[in-house]
């Protein structure tokens, strides 16, 4: 069997950024699923597995527009700190979820914190970035229908 959409694969992973640092794993965990054509995984990731089998191990990097875009300056915004008097220990770093005009959230994280303002940034915390995984393949299935309908694993 190999990895094609609707396929409901296990794999394992660790993540790297263009400098080498570890971002994230699942060393010691369970293999991470997902339902390959479904977007679960960022497009990249995505396209480099189709095809693979059990057992294949990819060494796969990515670059931004395939992973989780590009970093925009225009979604860098500095707003009044009277805006967030209601936050409690504000710290940079500390992401906060706010809306856009038609209502839907959207996460920002705090950079920048000054007496009358603060800078927040909606772009993902992995905008801009080279993305290398090593990626082994621990199993693949059939997803059921009612994954295939929802568009995610169960
Ligand atoms: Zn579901």
């Amino acid at each position: 069997m190999k990895v094609e959409n609707g396929k409901v694969v296990t794999m394992h992973y660790t993540l790297k950024n263009d400098a080498g640092d570890v971002i994230d794993s699942s060393e010691g965990k369970e293999p991470m699923p997902f339902l390959q054509g479904h977007g679960n995984i960022i497009p990249g990731l995505e396209t480099a597995l189709e095809g693979s089998t059990v057992g294949d191990k990819l060494d796969v990097s990515v670059e931004p527009e395939e992973a989780y875009g590009l970093r925009l300056q225009d979604a860098i915004q500095e707003i009044p700190s009277s805006a967030l008097q209601g936050v409690d220990n504000l710290t940079i770093g500390m992401q906060l979820q706010s809306q856009d005009e038609e209502g839907h959230p959207f996460v920002v994280t705090v950079t920048k914190i000054e007496d009358e303002t603060i800078t927040v940034d909606a772009n993902h915390p992995l905008a801009g970035e080279i993305l290398h995984f090593a990626v082994s393949i621990e199993s693949i299935r059939d997803a059921q229908e009612e994954e295939i309908s929802h568009g995610h694993v169960h």
